[in-house]
């Protein structure tokens, strides 16, 4: 067994988008740093690696130039047509409205003020944004999406001179006799390694992985449920914190979940999707109804645009009988070309009929053929524009269960039907730190010296619900501000 210590000014556990954050600014700050990931090298990178977008606020064209490099100033004014800016009272307002006023303020006053200044600031590590091939309301995306981010920030931080250490679990935190995190005990493949440092960055993600958790804290059905990101992220490191008595925050009972192709493998590697892509969101459900195996509607699929309903429909359909649902939708969508592009390799049946379409489905059909027709009858006139992510108002009147917006009669065979599961995409509960330095809060109402957290282990800002991209801005905001925090720290020491 070899002896194994290290020593470093920051040592960040976890090598996701807020970890390698959290390196970066540690570094701006001359602090030698060492990250610790789970993973091996090809799959190290967390869930950071299998995102597209970052939700940010901008006033126009002239903020986004400087991030956007291979682009004409025409191309990207046109671009700028489909959403022409974000304000921050725009944001925020979208903020409150999706978690029902139940965010954590003071964390949304800081990702939101400081969510453009990341931005530019991931700009000057190396970074730059490609328009967006999804249909979203974050017309812009990181470019190589958040795999080609990772792979940059892995290269780049170790150009700087961070230090990696793959295949290393952190187990335990170090304190000396006041309390203070001086280092980390983790698992390497050649046994326990112990690692000294001034402070400590906790990014190693939530608990989406840990059947035993979400069983715990998401409640009966969570544990069984397939997960869309990496097998790693398994809460060690909220376990950990806790264990030294860190604050738990935020929301522990809900979680971003969404509904994705009923194959939805148990979950992803980044070196899976390195070749194959993700292949399996199925995102459409705001175009079309969704109907249990009774053959009922159970959600108003129109409620909001698709950005801001996507990460609460997967618990939705979990409730359903089975945990299963199916997207319906005629021919009218196939003509207007507004596939999704994941739907060309999605699971599928087709019919002439809605008879035949539901004899093709594990469904109660009359109840399926009533259900359809009750809401054709209740589709009210309007001009159907989902294009502009903005609401429609084309919606429905006199059914128990609306739906709001994007609502079109499905009468024009061939129909089609995409049976669709639930996967957790990560959880919503974490740890309380103080947002512009990324400072652990001990249960006891003092900070915890020596103990930074960011990414998906704060918790506060989302709760029930989620607008979409503000996963990732809030693990580079919050990352950038704890390795900040963290480097002051370790160089004033
Ligand atoms: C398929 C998919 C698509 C998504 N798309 C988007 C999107 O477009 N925009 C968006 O904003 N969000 C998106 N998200 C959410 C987004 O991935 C997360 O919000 C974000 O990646 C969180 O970053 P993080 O750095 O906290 O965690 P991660 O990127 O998951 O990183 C956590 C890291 O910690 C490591 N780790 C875990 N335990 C340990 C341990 N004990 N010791 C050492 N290392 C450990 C893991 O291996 C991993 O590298 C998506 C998620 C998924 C799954």
């Amino acid at each position: 067994m070899k002896d194994q210590q290290f020593e470093y000014d920051v040592l960040v556990v976890g090598a996701g988008n807020a970890a390698c954050s959290a390196a970066f600014a540690a570094m701006d700050q001359k602090a030698k740093v060492g990250l610790l990931e789970k993973a091996p090298k090809h799959d190290g990178g967390g869930n950071s690696t299998l995102t597209g977008h970052m939700r940010f606020v901008f006033s126009g064209f002239d903020d986004v130039r400087p991030i956007v490099k291979n682009m004409t100033d025409d191309d990207l004014r046109k671009l700028l047509e489909k959403v022409p800016q974000r304000t921050e009272e725009q944001l925020w307002e979208e903020f409150m409205h999706v978690t029902a006023n139940q965010t954590d303020q003071e964390l949304l006053q800081v990702h939101i003020s400081e969510s453009l200044n990341t931005i530019k600031w991931l700009a000057t590590k190396g970074h730059d944004w490609v328009p967006s091939h999804q249909i979203s309301d974050n017309i812009l995306s990181m470019n190589g999406g958040g795999y080609g981010l990772i792979q940059r920030n892995f290269k780049i931080l170790e150009q700087l001179g961070a230090k990696f250490h793959f295949e290393t679990a952190a187990t335990d935190l170090i304190q000396d006799d006041q309390g203070r995190v001086v280092g980390v005990r983790a698992l390497t493949p050649d046994g326990v390694a112990i690692f000294k440092a001034k402070s400590v960055v906790l990014a190693c993600g939530g608990f989406e992985a840990n059947p035993e958790m979400r069983a715990k804290y998401l409640g009966p059905g969570w544990d069984t449920v397939r997960v869309r990101g990496v097998p790693f992220n398994t809460g060690d490191g909220l376990r950990m914190a806790m264990a030294i008595g860190a604050l738990p925050h935020g929301s522990w009972t809900t979680c971003h979940a969404a509904p994705q192709d009923i194959e939805l493998p148990p979950f992803t590697t980044p070196s899976a999707y390195a070749v194959e892509g993700n292949d399996w969101v199925r995102y459409m459900y705001y175009l079309a109804i969704m109907v249990n195996t009774n053959g009922e509607r159970f959600i108003d699929e129109g409620s909001d645009t698709r950005g801001k309903t996507y990460a609460k429909m997967g618990r939705a359909i979990l409730a359903q009988p089975g945990g299963v649902a199916y997207q319906i939708m005629d021919s009218k969508i196939r003509n207007m070309n507004l596939y999704h592009f994941n739907y060309k390799n999605a699971t599928t049946a087709k019919a002439d009929t809605l008879e035949e379409l539901g004899a093709q489905l594990d469904i109660n059909v009359p109840n399926f053929i009533r259900t359809v027709r009750e809401y054709n009858a209740a589709v009210q006139p309007g001009k159907f524009n989902p294009e502009k992510h903005q609401l429609d108002g084309k919606g429905t009147a006199g059914l128990t269960i609306p739906k709001s917006n994007y609502a079109l009669t499905i009468d024009e065979g061939p129909f089609e039907a995409w049976p669709v599961r639930c996967g957790i995409t990560f959880t919503y509960g974490g740890l309380k730190i103080v947002p512009e330095t990324g400072q652990v809060q001990h249960v006891a109402g003092r900070p915890i010296q020596g103990l930074y957290a960011a990414g998906e282990m704060v918790g506060g800002l989302f709760v029930g619900n989620y607008p979409s991209g503000s996963g990732m801005m809030a693990g580079a905001t919050f990352g950038r501000m704890a390795g900040n925090g963290a480097g002051k720290s370790a160089m004033q020491r």
